[in-house]
């Protein structure tokens, strides 16, 4: 994936280009390279499934702001992500289907027909349309993750515009027919023998024209209206997780239903915890004699802190396991567990009293007090006398 180019690189267009500059500049690669007119020219091909792939995701409000925020990670793995192979030749085909519309076939190479036709399966541009789909990213809290929370999200989003219901036309105007094209959505181009149909650039294709754009939305059907937007966080969510609000993306057009807003979650890091899904660990330091002797040590949880008992002799790493400590299950299922590892943890900053005492303690012990140690040195010297008699 690493060499994968960038699509905006692909496309040939800026960060910030609107949906028509990508989608002009998709047109313009894809008559460049379409296999129709390079037959058997491998290149052209990759290059004509490169153009479609960038513009399949980038003329898609929710999947350009995933892209934005993510890169081309944003679609490695899972449902709907660009493997290897990515999009097949018959997907980018139908898409052509969506995008230039019509079965028109009247173009002047074969197979053009299909998106630079006629328009018969042109959508009708006075039918309600659905706002897009829109994805907002949301950093919170660890402990916010695991208790839920309440959030106040203040957004902008396209709305359907009050003044003309989203249809872009002022009071009282309508729809024309385009004048350029004649209502064909496309007009002859080209010079001498070569005469191809190209998309009519007055109405962008639809045929038809505002009379009169309505003033406040500038024709386009949407003003950005700041929003407040009140969203529950249940428990449990992880980095990653993706909330729906349904219906309250990005509004309509004339009339249709608002698009869905996707809250996708951030989860800031514990600096006590770490977290693996439903389960988590913590590291306890405990001192070489609690770990020596036994005794209680106290293990932060999400809860609050709790007692746990360690046996006389405790290692350094050992494991105790506290059930149903971890992370609440967003399903309603039972809690993870919550590990705790021992970490030893030797006295630092002794004073001089303290070093003596500790001298003290050392002439008492053998080796007999220290079997890991004692054990490694009697494999050594089995593994030095073995390599001396082969040496000779
Ligand atoms: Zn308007
Ligand atoms: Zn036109």
């Amino acid at each position: 994936m690493a060499n994968k180019r960038d699509y905006y690189e692909v496309l040939g267009v800026s960060k910030t280009a609107t949906a028509d500059e990508i989608k002009s500049a998709y047109r313009k690669l894809a008559m460049k390279y379409h296999p129709d007119r390079n037959p058997g020219d491998k290149a052209a091909e990759e290059k004509f499934k490169e153009a479609a792939e960038a513009y399949d995701v980038l003329h898609d409000a929710e999947k350009r702001q995933r892209y934005d925020q993510f890169g081309h990670q944003a679609f490695e793995g899972g449902a709907g992500g660009y493997g290897p192979g990515g999009m097949n030749m018959d997907d980018i085909f139908s898409m052509f289907g969506d995008l230039f519309g019509g079965r028109g076939g009247r173009g002047g190479f074969s197979g053009f027909g299909d998106f630079f036709g006629g328009g018969q399966g042109r959508p009708d541009p006075n039918a309600p349309e659905r706002g897009d789909d829109m994805t907002f990213r949301l950093d919170i809290d660890f402990d916010e993750a695991i208790f839920g929370s309440e959030r106040t999200l203040e957004l902008t989003l396209p709305a359907q515009c009050e003044e003309c219901h989203g249809t872009g036309a002022a009071p009282g105007s309508k729809r024309v027919a385009c004048k350029t094209c004649g209502g064909r959505g496309v007009i002859m181009g080209g010079g001498g023998f070569l005469r191809i149909q190209q998309t009519c650039p007055h109405c962008g294709g639809e045929g038809t024209v505002i009379e009169k754009p309505c003033r406040k939305c500038r024709g386009s059907g949407h003003t950005e209206r700041p929003q407040k937007i009140e969203i529950k966080i249940p428990a449990g969510v992880d980095d990653g997780s993706r909330l729906r609000l349904a219906g309250k993306g990005a509004g309509g057009l004339r009339g249709g239903p608002n698009g869905d807003l996707y809250v996708l979650l951030s989860v800031r890091k514990s600096e006590i915890f770490v977290r693996d899904g439903l389960e988590l660990g913590v590291d306890i330091p405990v001192s070489p004699f609690v770990a020596a002797l036994g005794g209680t040590v106290e293990v932060p949880t999400p809860e609050g802190a709790a007692q746990l008992k360690i046996p006389p002799g405790t290692p350094n790493g050992k494991l105790f396991r506290l059930r149903g400590k971890g992370v609440p299950s967003l399903r309603g299922g039972p809690a993870g567990d919550l590990t705790a590892r021992i970490v030893v943890e030797v006295p630092a900053n002794l004073d001089r009293r303290q070093r003596e005492r500790f001298e003290e303690l050392q002439r008492t012990l053998g080796a007999g007090n220290f079997p890991a140690a004692q054990a490694l040195a009697q494999r050594a010297k089995t593994f030095f006398a073995h390599k001396e008699k082969l040496r000779k």
